[in-house]
């Protein structure tokens, strides 16, 4: 069952009433429920336990660190975009020798810094970076584990803008070139190659896009055995995705448990009829699995309006808190905190308060009349939610906190404006 539900008319995660968060922490804020986090862990690992696969969860879904510590204790691994998501792994514990490093740019100094930390293996993704981790490996004298990330051309059918294994995108080596690289990088002493890497994309709902990935990988494996290569590690990336509202019940929040086991048991019985014959060990990257239905953004009603035909609920959080509406087209569930009976039976826009006609979380059919000052939650927000938020109209970073059954904390405070407001310099040329 859901962490995230309502106990009589009230909203509360796990044991504790939004209500009394919101009495002590302003809006908006970001709230997760560390058992939903636990209970999903445990659900994907306990699903793939057949192959024991190394769980690296994907930082870029949600970065923070009391919740990457919670990962860490549990025995995750991590899956690192960047130099500063390597730093928090590290940071909260997670051994390097369970760190993989994705990513189609790293820098010299991401290289370096992940080389002084030893980690697990690179994710690489081009020849030309193949050749940079080589080179800057053997000026250390080190060997350089790595993975070559396969863009198999397969379409992931999720939003275009977090697709990334179709020939055209810009991720990963094109399935065909990986033979030659492998043949290449006997002779590169840099770097030690231990396998393949395939990440297709997120939010993937339809397992049969999984499903074609790793049928191109498995026959890519083929090969390169016949051609005398051994592969000790496929690592088969993240992207499984998860239910963001249930349009027919907005009040069924029965949603937040997927990703259901019998979705994952499909999904790990694909790995398995691929991959348990090569012997070799498997690597996962999921985030918003993990993560994403744990959360949920509260925010407060600021105005009720109508403007021609449109009714509209401006609410205090917006776009630059919350990206995904705008960035994605995503349409995430918004239910009150207290449940109310009056509906408006109006097309009705609940939007944020940022200067962009694109700050706009949902549209309904009909909704619940919240009156002005009332409190609403934005749900499955835990993955790509805060780590996505900016500074745009010079609005702080929001709060976070999270729930432990009947206690709560805050997990980051929210920016001050002194914060926001003594970064900028004035070069001594402008003049006072
Ligand atoms: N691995 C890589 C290389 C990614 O780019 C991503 C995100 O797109 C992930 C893992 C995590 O994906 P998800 O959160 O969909 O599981």
């Amino acid at each position: 069952m859901s962490h995230i539900n309502y106990k009589g008319n009230h909203l509360s995660v796990e044991e504790v009433l939004v209500s009394d968060i919101a009495d002590k922490v302003s809006t908006p804020f970001y709230c997760y429920s560390l058992q939903s986090i636990i209970d999903s862990y445990s659900k994907i690992k306990g699903v793939f336990k057949n192959f024991s696969p190394l769980i690296c969860y994907s930082l870029k879904a949600n970065s923070n660190l009391a919740i990457v510590k919670t990962l860490a204790n549990l025995g995750s691994g991590a899956d690192v975009g960047s130099e500063g998501e390597l730093r928090k792994a590290l940071k909260a514990g997670i051994p390097p020798n369970k760190i993989v490093f994705s990513g189609v740019g790293k820098s010299i100094n991401e290289i370096l810094y992940a080389l002084e930390s030893e980690i697990y293996q690179f994710n690489v993704e081009s020849e030309a970076e193949l050749n940079f981790i080589n080179s800057i490996a053997l000026e250390k004298n080190v060997k350089a584990p790595i993975t070559l990330r396969v863009n198999p051309d397969v379409d992931a059918n999720t939003h275009q803008k977090i697709s990334t294994g179709k020939a055209k995108d810009k991720f990963g080596i094109a399935i065909q070139n990986i033979p030659a690289l492998f043949e290449k990088s006997k002779n590169l002493n840099g770097v030690e190659l231990f396998g393949l890497n395939v990440h297709i994309g997120s939010q993937i709902m339809d397992n049969n896009s999984f499903n074609q990935a790793f049928e191109k990988l498995f026959k890519l494996v083929e090969l390169l055995i016949n051609n005398g290569h051994s592969i000790k590690r496929i690592d088969l990336g993240g992207g499984i995705g998860i239910k963001n509202r249930n349009p027919n019940n907005l009040l069924d929040l029965s949603f937040l448990d997927y990703p259901d086991s019998k979705s994952l048991d499909h999904y790990g019985s694909l790995i398995e009829k691929h991959f348990s014959s090569i012997g070799c060990q498997i690597i996962l990257e999921p985030g918003r699995a993990i993560v994403g239905t744990s959360g949920i953004l509260i925010s407060k009603v600021l105005y009720n309006k109508v403007n021609s035909d449109r009714v509209f609920k401006v609410i205090d959080a917006g776009m630059n808190d919350f990206a995904r509406p705008a960035l994605y087209d995503a349409q995430h569930s918004i239910i009150p905190v207290k449940k109310i009976d009056q509906i408006i039976k109006n097309k009705i826009s609940i939007v944020g308060p940022v200067c962009e006609s694109g700050d706009e979380f949902l549209t309904l059919k009909e909704f619940f009349d919240i009156p002005q000052d009332e409190l609403i939650a934005v749900l499955s927000v835990g993955a790509y939610g805060a780590c996505m938020s900016s500074n745009y109209n010079l609005r702080p970073l929001i709060s976070e906190v999270l729930v432990n059954k009947n206690k709560f904390s805050l997990i980051r405070e929210r920016q001050t404006y002194e914060d926001l407001l003594n970064r900028d310099i004035i070069p001594s040329w402008i003049g006072s």
